[in-house]
């Protein structure tokens, strides 16, 4: 059964509904984790829809989105972005959107592994800003304190998410919820070195 399709860059995973075991199919493609792989986007973009107005055969590549450097001020490549052409005749919206790496996590300057290696250590029980400490950032505490009540504000759609593909270890003992979503994260993608950039890539969306 297919619950969403669209030919161009579609990225099939299963999901269990009600037992049944469906194939959902993304339609746009939001992260990459290698240039390769933008660079297959990059070949198909004329098949493309655009997401805002369903138009295809408008969409351009419309120069690198850059972003400030985890630890320091220096400029960094984050990704790709898309323009909808409304010029020369083309049918297009004239709006814009973004492709980006899935280390990166939208509209923060923490990466997804930093990410990770600071959610890793609340899930160890260290305090917060300790947790930030260790994961080897130098953000300030503001920061991470907006950092994590973001988080703990997405866990309901984060955990819709995982729950697609894998129910929630067993963890009564646990009270905590922000622990619960971290460690279900983890085991849904226990082989990767880094879950939020996996869970970017798997499900093409934002983390945070
Ligand atoms: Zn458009």
């Amino acid at each position: 059964m297919i619950l969403f399709y669209d030919t161009n860059l579609a990225r099939v995973f299963p999901v269990k509904i009600n037992g049944y075991l469906w194939k959902v199919i993304v339609c746009m493609k939001r992260f990459y984790k290698t240039e390769a792989e933008f660079e297959d986007f990059y070949l198909k973009l004329k098949l493309t829809m655009c997401p805002h107005c369903n138009v295809r055969g408008c969409l351009i590549l419309h120069g690198y989105l850059y972003g400030y450097c985890e630890n320091d001020m220096s400029i960094i490549k984050r990704g790709h972005r898309i323009y909808c052409s409304n010029r020369n005749r083309k049918n297009g919206c004239g709006r814009t959107f973004s492709v980006l790496a899935a280390v990166f996590i939208k509209n923060f300057m923490i990466t997804a592994n930093t990410l990770w290696c600071f959610l890793e250590k609340i899930s160890e029980e260290r305090t917060l800003v300790s947790a930030l400490r260790e994961s080897g950032s130098c953000i300030g505490q503001s920061s991470i304190y907006r950092i994590f009540r973001r988080f703990s504000d997405h866990q309901v759609r984060i955990r819709s998410y995982l729950s697609r593909i894998k129910d929630p270890p067993g963890l009564k003992h646990i009270t905590s919820a922000v622990v619960q979503t971290i460690l279900h994260l983890k085991s849904v993608f226990n082989k990767s070195c880094c879950p939020v950039a996996q869970f970017q890539h798997y499900f093409q969306a934002s983390f945070l």
